[in-house]
């Protein structure tokens, strides 16, 4: 008899140890979520007719309804706050009325953070929604670099990179790591070569110029589980910190640029098209190149 109760006692003890772990995970009081949004690696766009051209009034409503499927998962996830940074060309381009009511809105340029403006501290995680591979990518849609009139390439620490790896490097310098991307299969690449293993959703497969697509609504499903399954596995992303100071490479596409900003004091021209500034943080070299960008 008394053998009996011992053995029941440890099988009660047993199950409430096991029910703590079981138990669903307390929320957390604080989930923000930082969103910046491009468009040329939004499901369905293929080509300058849908980014800027006869077509952009479609295909800035699916930019928006991508931004809502990522808004979506956050929510579900027990986001407390999501900011979206609209950055392609004018900064306007997600239709506001059609937009999630519960976020905050980046709208318009020219932004010290440019693609990241309002980021800081407090925020926890950065979604990269819509975005495309570096200038010069092989099999990569609409590939450029912060300007594809302007720049050929952009390094860091002697390191070219993506938009992305720029962008994530600025979450970075405020402790936020980038916990999801989509866009085509190689900017997904790209991204995660730099960043870690973040989530990718791949909206796009590109074949030279052009591009394999998914249906708009089928990407927008894809990226909201993406969403998801990056915030339900925040703690294995690691913020992309650079090594300060922090040396910027531009390479432009015209001389003419590199040889005028080359003049300004602390510039050191490279080569006929490269310039070189080196910046005390990711702050400081995001004003530098939003000052050329936007002049
Ligand atoms: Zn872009």
């Amino acid at each position: 008899m008394k053998k009996r109760s011992v053995l029941l006692a440890f099988f009660l003890l047993l199950i409430l140890f096991l029910s703590l772990f079981a138990l669903p995970q307390p929320s957390p009081d604080k989930l923000k979520v930082y969103i910046s949004v491009d468009i040329e690696g939004i499901g369905g766009v293929v080509s300058r007719m849908q980014t800027s051209g006869e077509e952009y009034q479609r295909f800035r409503r699916f930019m928006t309804q991508e931004v809502n499927a990522a808004i979506e998962g956050a929510f579900a996830c027990g986001a407390t706050e999501v900011m979206v940074s609209d950055s392609h060309g004018s900064g306007q381009n997600i239709l506001i009325e059609e937009l999630n009511k519960e976020v905050k809105l980046i709208r318009d340029w020219p932004r010290p953070l440019i693609m990241m403006e309002g980021i800081d501290e407090t925020f926890d995680a950065v979604f990269l929604i819509g975005y495309h591979a570096k200038e010069g990518s092989r099999d990569a849609t609409l590939a450029h670099t912060m300007s594809g009139s302007r720049i050929f390439d952009i390094k860091l620490n002697g390191n070219s990179v993506p938009e992305a790896g720029f962008n994530g490097a600025i979450a970075g310098h405020f402790g936020v790591p980038v916990a999801l991307i989509s866009g085509d299969q190689t900017i997904v690449a790209q991204a995660k070569e730099m960043l870690g293993d973040i989530e990718g959703v791949v909206v796009k497969e590109g074949i030279g110029t052009i591009a394999k697509t998914i249906h708009p609504e089928k990407a927008q499903k894809l990226i909201k589980e993406g969403a998801i399954r990056a915030l339900k596995r925040l703690n294995d992303f690691q913020p992309f910190k650079l090594q300060t100071p922090i040396t910027l490479e531009i390479t432009f596409k015209d001389e003419v640029y590199a040889s005028l900003v080359g003049m300004l004091p602390g510039v050191k021209q490279l080569d006929g098209r490269t310039i070189s500034f080196t910046g005390k943080d990711m702050v400081e070299v995001s004003k530098f190149l939003s000052a050329i960008l936007f002049l």
